[in-house]
């Protein structure tokens, strides 16, 4: 992120045009990011990006720490992006003031609001369903809710991953919106004694459990359908995701639970410009299509074509809830996964 060559012949020339001294990375085009998405997934879509608009990125790749370091970094932060999964650290972000609002018209016509933050502090550029993988071989049903999942039939029968992982953490808080706090513990203290175990491993572990026998149900956002099916190194899993089926749940009332991957724009971007129009790449057909294609992923913006894989799975009716709401009551979900130790698997 130093002033290149390039950069500097640049600020020279406009030196002698303008009589003003740009900063120096708005002079070379650049745009910095930092990101929690994997590098698989956002190198295709940045080199897109500067092919077509000769802004240079710059990327740090990290699993965790991010937003702790832009606000550690304060001021003089580089960061002008963040690119992250889960409403859960989209809501960090701008709980912990690192963020600002994306004014953007393109934007605004292109990603419905209920994707967007308040005052559109974060964008959200993905979807991803929480469903219901259900045994093809013993589970003969094609649709469910998730308030079914507490139905004492279902004893034994159903695996998921840590209660406090986000993904739950978010699905607990949107039947936290849509039920109520009585009605909410209710059915979590009885999706908790239907577990088949202690919840304990990632999405398509869950999967695993239904391949092998171990449950019938098993929670899991949609993407790992495609990762299951398509993973080379792992090609045993394209066997535990034939065995399942994937219900899109509440689709025939409120809608499927859907949560979020996005972008931020930083507090104190260097590269403001260039941020914004990273972000409305991402947000435009071409950057969905890319995010759809390569991560099996649900486009935000309305009349992007679904994957084909995507498509094979079906239409379904997501909730139409604010993903605002569902961030608001993230905090009483957790608290309300510990008090009834949804961790510690059923009672007996
Ligand atoms: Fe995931």
């Amino acid at each position: 992120m130093r002033c290149t060559f390039a950069c500097a012949a640049t600020l020279a020339a406009l030196f002698v045009i303008s009589g003003d001294s740009p900063a120096c990375s708005d002079a070379a085009g650049e745009v910095n990011i930092y990101s929690y998405r994997q590098p698989y997934l956002i190198e295709p879509l940045l080199k897109e990006f500067s092919d077509e608009t000769g802004i240079k990125t710059n990327v740090i790749f990290a699993s965790k720490g991010l937003i702790e370091r832009i606000h550690a970094e304060g001021r003089n932060s580089p960061a002008d992006v963040l690119l992250t999964t889960d409403l859960g650290n989209l809501s960090q972000a701008v709980a912990s003031g690192i963020s600002q609002p994306v004014t953007s018209d393109v934007i605004d016509a292109s990603i419905p609001e209920s994707y967007r933050g308040v005052n559109d502090e974060w964008i959200g550029l993905t979807g991803r369903a929480r469903v219901v993988y259900a045994s093809k071989d013993r589970v003969d049903l094609d649709s469910i809710t998730y308030e079914d999942l507490a139905d004492p039939k279902w004893r034994g029968k159903i695996c998921i991953r840590s209660g406090q992982h986000p993904y739950n953490v978010a699905l607990v808080a949107s039947m936290l919106a849509h039920l109520g706090p009585e009605k909410t513990e209710a059915w979590l203290r009885g999706v908790k004694e239907n577990l088949a175990r202690k919840p304990a491993g990632n999405d398509r572990l869950q999967v695993k459990g239904v391949y092998a026998g171990e449950c019938d149900l098993a929670i899991g956002n949609t993407y790992y359908m495609g990762k299951m099916l398509t993973d080379k190194k792992h090609p045993e899993q394209k066997e535990w995701a034939a065995s399942v089926k994937i219900l899109f749940p509440n689709t025939a009332g409120r809608g499927t639970h859907v949560n979020v991957s996005g972008a931020v724009l930083a507090k104190n971007a260097p590269n403001k410009d260039n941020a914004l129009k990273l972000i409305e790449f991402l947000a435009s057909d071409e950057g969905q299509t890319m995010y759809a294609e390569v991560n099996h992923e649900y486009p935000t913006k309305d009349g992007v074509a679904w994957s084909e894989l995507v498509q094979s799975w079906g239409t379904f009716k997501a909730d139409s809830i604010s993903l605002n709401e569902i961030a608001g009551l993230r905090k009483a979900a957790s608290e309300m996964i510990d008090k009834i130790g949804f961790n510690d698997g059923p009672s007996s």
